[in-house]
């Protein structure tokens, strides 16, 4: 019996979103969600049909970075088929896991039980016509990754890293998974985040808090393209944590990096 695993076809499942771009990380806490919200707000800043599905299921951050926490789907008839609508936000179409669950409650999945919601989110709903599909996917290697590459066709992977040797040598791990025969998705590239610190007191200099240019290296190393390098700025942490993302204003610093990186997939 083949290894390879049953890729479903292009536009099978939901034959009116034309690409589906899966945002991963090796490990957590390196910048992922902010990638995955920021792309999703550049790309519909852009012009562009925009959905975003937050499939990391252990730590839904979506819902608070576009200040929706509070959002509870509803669901409708339509064809006669029951569909979930996605909550919309800045032109996007949003559904998290955490509308589903007390968000002050720690979430225990059992078995099958989050692949199954997520198939739900992304089979179940009504995403309409989309140009780009963000999947925000868990940190590392799991189950969770494996059922999504089966039940959509996954036009290219972006993998976030930060600098550090640690990130590093987890993010490599989570390219080898998209890229190896089971899995087989192309990797779009590499985004290093929190690649430098520059005070606001002394705009020239640039400190680099976890290491030169490592996802740089790693890229070169494993031939993929870098798609940007993202500093340390207080906005961006501010824009999560206020559910505005700076990438709302293309005009600011910030925003023009994540403009870029939209147009770097495109
Ligand atoms: P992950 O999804 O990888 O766990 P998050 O996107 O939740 O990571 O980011 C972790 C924390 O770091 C959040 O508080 C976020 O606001 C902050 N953060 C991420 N990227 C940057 C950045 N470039 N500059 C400043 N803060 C950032």
């Amino acid at each position: 019996k083949s290894r390879q695993a049953q890729r479903p076809e292009p536009g099978k499942l939901l034959p009116q979103v034309k690409n589906v771009i899966a945002v991963s990380s090796g490990k957590g806490g390196v910048g992922k969600s902010t990638v995955a919200a920021n792309l999703a707000v550049a790309l519909a800043q852009q012009g562009y049909k925009v959905g975003l599905l937050d499939a990391d299921i252990f730590g839904p951050s979506v819902p608070k970075m576009f200040d929706v926490e509070d959002a509870r789907p509803y669901v409708e008839q339509i064809g006669g088929r029951d569909l979930i609508l996605p909550v919309e936000k800045y032109g996007i179409k949003i559904l998290s896991i955490g509308f589903f669950v007390d968000k002050d409650s720690a979430i225990v999945w059992r078995g099958g039980m989050a692949s199954n919601a997520l198939k739900q989110l992304i089979a179940d709903a009504d995403w309409g016509e989309l140009d780009y599909f963000i999947l925000d996917l868990p940190p590392g290697t799991s189950d969770i990754h494996l059922t999504i590459v089966q039940t959509l066709a996954i036009t290219g992977a972006i993998v976030v890293t930060t600098p550090q040797e640690v990130a590093l040598a987890d993010a490599r791990k989570g390219i080898d998974m998209f890229t190896n025969e089971k899995v087989n998705v192309p990797v779009l590239g590499l985004v290093e985040n929190m690649a430098w610190f520059t005070p606001a007191e002394l705009p020239e200099n640039k400190y680099y808090l976890f290491g030169k240019e490592g996802g740089k290296r790693l890229s070169e190393e494993l031939n993929i393209a870098l798609l940007g390098q993202i500093p340390i700025v207080q906005s961006i942490c501010e824009g999560g944590d206020s559910g505005k993302p700076v990438a709302l204003d293309p005009d600011s610093i910030t925003g023009m990096a994540f403009a870029d990186l939209a147009r770097s997939v495109v």
